[in-house]
């Protein structure tokens, strides 16, 4: 038997929807939840770009989330988070704030700056059953303590999540094994990636244009791969930045109401009951 290497391609481009969130924060919602079983483990993806303060100004003022996982990626500009149990913190440009929000807190997410440019993203993980109701915690990944592989070519791979070659990520998780790389391609460049068979996987545009096989990913543009193949093959023309996204699917029931996901409707509506009687006020979260 001779071991076949498939490429995986594009099966399907998408834009995202222009929107707003928290107090008027415009972004840009990649994941969509109608994608949200198709790309399990992943709930959703938000990219923020604005240069406008009037734009970001107002952040994310105090909000609950249970369920699941946040991952905020700052590009450009600060970001400041408090949670219910008086930690904070402060997101310098390319931190990671990686937040599980398990039973239950409440936080704030808000610009620290006043002007120039705010740059980001914002990943949901889903935690699988077992583990919705899992003790809330929280860490900050500074810059400098996100491993980075240089490859002779000059790409810079930064592997915030999930294992590149023979470097770890920040973080890593055994349920869903998320792959969150972020890839700087120099111009005339290309770089073939492993991706396990099965996992759900997408790219995602920030600066320039890829080339996925025979498809071209512009910029600020997402595209999922079909699920058949073990690696990628991704190619810049001119310089390029690229997230690369994967995970193991839970296939596991979704019950989303904003800002909570569990697996049932029963869930959802204890989640609003334990809210509204202040039990995510009194959540202790962790640093880790
Ligand atoms: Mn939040």
């Amino acid at each position: 038997m001779q071991n076949i290497q498939t490429a995986r391609t594009i099966e399907r481009l998408v834009k995202g929807v222009q929107t707003a969130d928290g107090a008027g924060v415009k972004l840009t919602r990649v994941l969509t939840q109608d994608l949200q079983r198709r790309l399990d483990p992943f709930l959703m993806l938000d990219a923020f770009r604005n240069d406008n303060p009037d734009d970001y100004i107002g952040g994310f003022p105090d909000h609950p989330h249970r369920g699941f996982e946040t991952v905020t990626y700052m590009i450009a500009g600060r970001m400041r988070h408090r949670d219910s149990a008086g930690n904070e913190g402060l997101l310098s440009p390319g931190a990671v704030q990686w937040m599980t929000a398990g039973s239950g807190l409440i936080h704030s997410e808000l610009p620290e700056q006043q002007e120039g440019l705010m740059e980001g993203f914002q990943l949901w993980l889903n935690l699988p059953a077992q583990h919705k109701m899992t003790k809330p915690s929280y860490r900050d990944i500074p810059s400098e303590q996100i491993p980075e592989v240089l490859t002779e070519h000059g790409i810079r791979i930064r592997v915030i999540a999930g294992q590149y070659g023979e470097t770890a990520g920040a973080v890593t998780r055994d349920h869903t094994q998320p792959l969150f790389l972020d890839i700087h391609l120099p111009a005339n460049t290309s770089l073939s990636l492993p991706l396990t068979e099965g996992h759900n996987a997408f790219v995602y545009t920030y600066r320039g244009q890829v080339r996925v096989g025979e498809t071209d990913v512009a910029d600020r543009c997402m595209g999922i791969l079909g699920n058949d193949g073990d690696h990628v093959q991704i190619a810049a023309d001119q310089a390029t930045r690229v997230l690369l996204i994967a995970g193991q699917p839970l296939n596991e029931p979704i019950a989303q109401y904003g800002p909570f996901v569990m697996n049932t409707a029963e869930q959802i509506q204890q989640t609003l009951r334990d809210y509204r009687a202040g039990q995510f006020e009194a959540a202790v979260v962790q640093s880790l």
